[in-house]
């Protein structure tokens, strides 16, 4: 296993990194998943353990 280039997500309340090519992409900004990525628009966190970013 090599060490990828990892990104924190762009959502400024998510502690998650995510390779780049499994990212969301939204707006030139890389995010941990679509919740992330739609500003939280509804209401639900990423979903990923140890995270509760709401937006
Ligand atoms: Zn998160
Ligand atoms: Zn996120
Ligand atoms: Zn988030």
């Amino acid at each position: 296993m090599s060490d990828v280039d990892r990104v924190k997500c762009a959502c400024s309340d998510c502690v998650c990194v995510i390779a780049p090519e499994k990212a969301v992409e939204q707006n030139g900004r890389l995010y941990c998943g679509d919740a992330c990525a739609r500003g939280h628009g509804s209401g639900s966190g990423c979903g990923h353990a140890g995270c509760d970013c709401k937006g």
